[in-house]
């Protein structure tokens, strides 16, 4: 299909998998599946940069044929340990997009949050806490089943806080410990993103401050939210960053309110997570995504 624009949305990418419930969504590929998918996607299509995406999309620039851009969005360190190495081999470029509010910590999302903790339970009863996803899960699919529930749950109400939800489900759930596996939760030092940043093939973008859907977010915390995100990245790389993506992405996550303020602070190019090609010419706020995890490839 030429004349499109094909933009791959990664999480990242990890040297194996060997969890039940965690990376059950497969959104962290193993090495082989990534460099497969990479191959493969080079011998049909011609790698661009989101920046050389954002140009076609205001009209003033000529894409190859068939162009496909490479976006990451979360900040994970396997990306500046894994897959920037593997990246810089091909030559593919891409942009990485980094929740500012995790870098340098051990802070992990609220899927994370729980998917850590359901991974080493046998029998978990979160009767309840769990807001209308009251149950009882034993195996790994009932697990995997739930996890499905409550991402539909939080991700479409927008009363319930990801964080405060997570914390009540995790202290129900009751872990004896919740292991910290490098490879699927620690997050980019700000030096990491201020060294992807100075590659050549590499840019890097926000993904809002602490991972909040934007639209559930009121005026002054979306200001902040986006403000803070911006900020701290410009301080660090040391010149304007023009590249965001919207946190979970689907349409429901964003608006015209949203996509004013990323615009006031700066943002140029915001791509969503719905899935899809684009045209040349396509609103840069609405860009779709094609979600590349290691179930499909
Ligand atoms: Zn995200």
């Amino acid at each position: 299909m030429n004349g499109k624009m094909r933009i791959f949305l990664f999480h990242g990418v990890v040297r194996e998998h060997r969890h039940m419930v965690r990376n059950y969504t497969r959104k962290h590929l193993s090495i082989d599946q990534f460099v497969t998918f990479m191959r493969e996607t080079l011998q049909l299509h011609q790698p661009v940069t989101m920046d050389e995406c954002l140009k076609a999309c205001l009209g003033d620039s000529d894409l190859p044929p068939s162009p496909f851009a490479v976006t990451f969005d979360d900040g994970f360190e396997n990306n500046a340990s894994i897959v920037a190495p593997i990246l810089t081999d091909l030559g593919v470029p891409a942009t990485f997009y980094v929740s500012t509010g995790f870098i340098g910590t051990d802070l992990r999302s609220w899927t994370d949050e729980i998917e850590s903790a359901l991974e080493d339970e046998t029998v978990v009863d979160i009767r309840g806490v769990g807001q209308g996803v009251d149950g009882h899960y034993e195996s790994a699919k009932e697990k995997q089943a739930l996890m499905e529930e409550i991402r539909q749950k939080v991700k479409t109400d927008p009363a319930i806080d990801p964080y405060e939800y997570a914390s009540n489900l995790v202290k129900a759930i009751g872990p004896r410990q919740i292991e910290f596996c490098g490879e699927l939760d620690a997050k980019m030092t700000w030096d990491q993103v201020r060294d992807l940043d100075k590659e050549p093939l590499f840019t890097v973008g926000g993904h809002g401050h602490t991972h909040r859907i934007l639209s559930h977010l009121g005026h002054d915390e979306l200001v902040d939210e986006i403000r803070t995100s911006v900020n701290l990245l410009e301080r660090v790389v040391g010149h304007p960053v023009i590249h965001h993506s919207y946190p979970e992405g689907m349409p429901n996550c964003y608006s015209p309110e949203v996509i004013r303020v990323l615009r006031q602070f700066g943002v140029r190019c915001c791509p969503t997570a719905i899935e899809g090609f684009n045209e040349f010419r396509s609103d840069p706020f609405e860009l779709k995504r094609i979600l590349v995890d290691g179930s499909k490839v």
